[in-house]
C-alpha cells in the first residue's frame, strides 16, 4: 500500500462557486463571495462554505455528491448542515429519512 493517492489537494476557495441557482454569483468563480465557514468530516478535511452574496451554506462536497448520487439538493444541503453541527449519521437518518449509506457518502471523502 502506498500513500501517494492520499495526498490532499485543497482547492483554493476561488476555484469554487456558489451552488445556489438563484444566487447572483451562481457558478461564478473567483468573485470573492465564497468564504470558509467551518470544517467537518473524519479529519476535518471537508470545508463548509458560505456564499456572502446569498448567505447560503454549502459544502465543497455538495456538488460531487449530487453529481454522483441520487440525492436531492435540498436533502443533501440539510444533511451537510446537520453534519456540520456534529450530528451522527444515525440521527440524521432519523431526521431526514435519507439512508445511512447516502449520508456517510456525504460525510466521508472517498479517495
Ligand atoms: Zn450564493
Amino acid at each position: 500500500m502506498h500513500q501517494s493517492a492520499r495526498v490532499k489537494h485543497m482547492k483554493s476557495v476561488s476555484a469554487l462557486s456558489c451552488s445556489n441557482e438563484k444566487c447572483l454569483d451562481y457558478g461564478k468563480k473567483g468573485s470573492g463571495n465564497i468564504v470558509v465557514h467551518s470544517r467537518y468530516g473524519k479529519h476535518d478535511e471537508i470545508r463548509m462554505l458560505k456564499c456572502k452574496t446569498c448567505g447560503s451554506y454549502f459544502s465543497e462536497r455538495t456538488n460531487t455528491a449530487l453529481y454522483n448520487g441520487k440525492l436531492q439538493k435540498d436533502k443533501a444541503l440539510k444533511i451537510i448542515y446537520h453534519l456540520s453541527k456534529g450530528c451522527s449519521i444515525g440521527k440524521i437518518n432519523r431526521l431526514t429519512g435519507v439512508s445511512r449509506d447516502a449520508i456517510s457518502r456525504l460525510a466521508h471523502i472517498e479517495r
